[in-house]
């Protein structure tokens, strides 16, 4: 397994909620770099179902047991970000080529206003490719069974947000 000595890699994201295609990218980013910070970006076109600090908290909870990533969040710019955190390497996952043209342009955007930071794709595993924090809260909402979507330490406080039950 490689591992990139003193580097710092940021993975930016609504992360509304996390799900675990969000973790199976931030245990394998963790294991590249000595250094992952995961921030919730507060993201003016997107209405999030879940407060920054809800988001916050259950990444928090999420990652508890992976000892070289923190958590963050941040209102602005992401090269901005990167900037603030000398971040060597922006993480961001891929599914489908439906992510790609946004992802592509987010990416030659960010290297031009920072061109100190590489953004480095880490492509889905296979059973995850489907998952969104779309899906999972369309079916959290109308009361669908999510285990397995969204890490297990969380589940409970999710379906209870989303369809205001306890599990
Ligand atoms: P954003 O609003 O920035 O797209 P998301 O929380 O939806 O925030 O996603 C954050 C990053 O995680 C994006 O790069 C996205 O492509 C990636 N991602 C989301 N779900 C998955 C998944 N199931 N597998 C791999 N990557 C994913």
């Amino acid at each position: 397994m490689i591992c990139l000595k003193n580097t710092t890699a940021i993975y930016p994201g609504s992360f509304d909620p996390v799900t675990v295609g969000h973790l199976d990218i931030i245990r394998r980013a963790a294991s590249l770099f000595d250094n992952l910070i995961v921030v919730v970006m507060t993201n003016a076109k997107k209405a999030p179902s879940f407060t920054v600090s809800e988001r916050v908290d259950m990444l928090k909870k999420t990652v508890a047991d992976i000892p070289n990533v923190k958590i963050d969040s941040y209102e602005g710019l992401l090269a901005d970000y990167a900037k603030k955190t000398k971040a060597d390497v922006i993480i961001r996952g891929l599914r489908a080529v439906s992510d790609f043209e946004y992802e592509f342009q987010m990416a030659l955007t960010n290297k031009k206003l920072y061109p100190d930071t590489e953004t480095l794709f880490l492509t889905t595993s296979a059973e995850n490719m489907y998952l969104s924090s779309s899906i999972v809260k369309q079916i959290g909402s109308m009361g669908g069974n999510i285990r397995g979507f969204v890490p297990d330490v969380i589940h409970d406080f999710i379906i209870k947000r989303l369809y205001g039950k306890d599990e």
